[in-house]
């Protein structure tokens, strides 16, 4: 199998220097730029299979890069992932509807940033065969099948996909349109209160574990899965 390759746009020179240590070790091949000219000539030449994309860039900033890289349809099996600083004025939800598919925030362990490659990478593979456990909830992706306390929880497609999405993205709130986006696919128009009633099915399927209470409702918001 070839190794994923991962363009890294960072243009402080110790932090990519670091990313591409751990990203080599962890198995990856990256590449780096550092600013948004290098890297889509670095893009059209090497193709890789995702970009982390600093916020901050001289040239431009990550943002508008990530927007100029997913409009172009060249760049459809492109998974991106922005890194931003606590103290940048970033907007996550601008982030992620300007393509992003996750973010990450410095400082981070490098630990952590692999794992949101993973699963980034998997949710693009549209193959996840990981197996969630939060709470007393057990999701098996490989066989599809949904447990609570034990006991198997039946469930439409639908709310296993939106499980398996808010189980594999925990303690962040969503909004609806995020959520089709994610769920429905960007190209499929469907209304947003559809959302609502698939949340709703879904709680209503697990209400008998009582585990309906990690799907939570953020007023003018959207929804979050959190144990807490
Ligand atoms: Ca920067």
């Amino acid at each position: 199998m070839n190794a994923t390759k991962v363009l890294i746009v960072e243009d402080e020179a110790p932090i990519r220097e670091m990313i591409a240590f751990h990203l080599g070790r962890a198995g990856y091949e990256t590449l780096e730029a550092e600013n948004c000219r290098e890297a889509r000539a670095i893009l059209a030449d090497e193709r890789p299979n995702l970009a982390l994309v600093d916020w901050m860039l001289p040239d431009m900033s990550g943002l508008e890069l990530t927007r100029m890289l997913k409009r172009d349809p060249e760049n459809d099996d492109l998974a991106i992932i922005m890194l931003t600083a606590r103290t940048d004025e970033f907007d996550k939800v601008a982030g992620l509807e300007g393509g992003a598919d996750d973010y990450v925030t410095k400082p981070f362990s490098p630990r952590e940033l692999v794992a949101r490659i993973q699963a980034v990478m998997r949710r693009a593979g549209g193959t996840s065969e990981e197996t969630v456990q939060l709470g007393n909830l057990e999701l098996d992706a490989a066989s599809h099948r949904v447990r609570a306390n034990g006991n198997e929880i039946r469930l439409g497609p639908t709310e296993y996909r939106l499980l398996q999405f808010l189980m594999t993205h925990p303690d962040r709130v969503y909004s609806r349109s995020q959520l089709l986006d994610r769920i429905w696919g960007a190209n499929v128009y469907v209304e947003e209160r559809t959302v609502d009633v698939h949340v709703r099915r879904l709680r209503k399927a697990l209400t008998v574990e009582s585990a309906d209470r990690y799907i939570q409702t953020i007023r003018g918001a959207g929804y979050r899965f959190s144990v807490q």
